[in-house]
């Protein structure tokens, strides 16, 4: 037998067609992000910015614009044409927006963002006692209908959902939520049939990385990125390169049963410590409810006691923060990243948190840890980012699927 027949065989070769059209994709997303970051902005800028020729920013720009997504800045010239390359482009955000879907554990927050990540609606459902997946789900899809007839201008392009637990985003599965119960929820095959319009389902942690790249503080810098998310749901997601690490079935970024020392809290697993125990909102308020500071389960509550200066309400938040500053400095230990977003709601909502947090990490590296970019908007930004990462992606696609997916539903105004 001569040895070539036992060499393996050559490896597929990707047909022009296919190279040229992720060559496509690849540039409309570097000039559409251009556009995000720097709008409005010359054409001329753009090609240096990307590397493009003038001439394949110019297509680009022409398609986009086609698309509605961008137009020419200066509203004066004539609108039909393409318009001289000088002048500059921006977004057109009048236009399109995402529905955001966030689903937390007492409750949904739903939302309408536009091409820049801004909330331009938001709306919290509570789940009452039921939690079922299917009620609150259904509840979501209705709370966007609500939120889209109150804006009969606007046009969806998509909808994001994101969540805490184990979220697939491949299958589009909410494969574990254990405090909501939720096991193999098929999130967007329920939202997109109620709602006819292409959705997208992510983890909340992975999804406010997206948000931070797109539209944070840091975004454009391409650095990697840690992000820490500590509500009910503890978890946390790590961007390199720009892009979220999903890791196999997007397991990644499951942090809840990691031990952290100096914890107290028994936790559903048996073990006494575990990051989630500790850290959960549930935690925080059972504590004030039995030091006396609030009577309910409500954080806001525990932070509101703090902003009237009880001062067990202070001690306990800044004991969190601590142990939050604890749980970052075992994550910089093992990722390294340039930047540790930040989402718990006292350090976003108090410098004495902050810098508690911060101390705890240590002086070297205190000031890689920053609060979300969100503060007041984190879980609309949250879902609403899980559709425009795609958008920003493939727009050319993004939002032509959402065209032909709106040209089949005859009633304006519902998706
Ligand atoms: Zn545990």
């Amino acid at each position: 037998m001569p040895l070539s027949s036992l060499a393996p065989a050559p490896l597929p070769v990707p047909t022009h067609r296919a190279v040229d059209s992720d060559r496509r994709r690849t540039s409309a997303s570097a000039v559409l992000r251009s556009v995000l970051a720097h709008g409005p902005v010359a054409r001329s800028t753009i090609a240096r910015l990307t590397g493009l020729s003038p001439a394949s920013v110019t297509d680009h720009c022409n398609r986009l614009t086609a698309l509605g997504l961008i137009q020419e800045a200066a509203t004066l010239r004539r609108s039909n044409g393409v318009g001289r390359p000088h002048v500059p482009v921006d977004l057109d955000h009048s236009r399109f927006v995402v529905g955001g879907v966030h689903v937390a554990v007492p409750y949904t927050t739903v939302a309408l963002l536009d091409l820049r990540g801004r909330v331009v609606a938001e709306r919290r459902l509570n789940h009452g006692e039921g939690k079922k997946e299917g009620d609150v789900l259904a509840n979501a899809a209705s709370g966007l209908n609500t939120l889209l007839a109150a804006a009969p201008d606007r046009v969806p392009l998509g909808v994001g959902v994101a969540t805490g637990g184990w979220v697939d985003r491949d299958s589009g599965t909410i494969v574990e939520h254990p405090l909501l119960g939720w096991r193999d929820v098929r999130a967007r095959e329920v939202i997109h049939a109620l709602t006819g319009v292409p959705v997208h389902v992510d983890g909340h942690a992975r999804a406010l990385v997206n948000g931070e790249r797109l539209f944070g503080r840091t975004a454009g810098g391409g650095r990697s990125l840690l992000h820490l998310f500590v509500g009910n749901v503890v978890d946390a997601a790590f961007a390199t390169h720009d892009e979220v690490h999903h890791g196999p079935r997007s397991q990644s970024g499951a942090i809840a049963h990691l031990p952290l020392a100096g914890g107290t809290e028994l936790c559903d697993c048996g073990r006494t410590g575990c990051l989630q125990a500790e850290l959960s909102e549930r935690t925080l308020c059972r504590r004030a409810r039995e030091a006396g500071v609030v009577r309910t389960s409500d954080p806001m509550h525990v932070l509101a006691a703090a902003a009237d200066g009880d001062p067990v309400a202070v001690r306990l938040l800044l004991h969190r923060a601590r142990m939050v500053g604890r749980a970052a400095g075992l994550l910089l230990d093992v990722l390294n990243p340039d930047t540790v977003v930040v989402t718990e709601m006292g350090a976003v909502h108090r410098e004495d948190c902050l810098a508690a947090l911060r101390e705890e990490v240590g002086p070297d590296r205190a000031a890689a840890v920053v609060p979300t970019s969100f503060p007041d908007s984190v879980l609309a930004v949250a879902g609403g980012s899980v559709a425009l990462d795609v958008l920003y992606r493939d727009p050319l696609s993004a939002s032509s699927s959402a065209s032909s997916s709106r040209s089949s539903d005859s009633s304006p105004g519902t998706i």
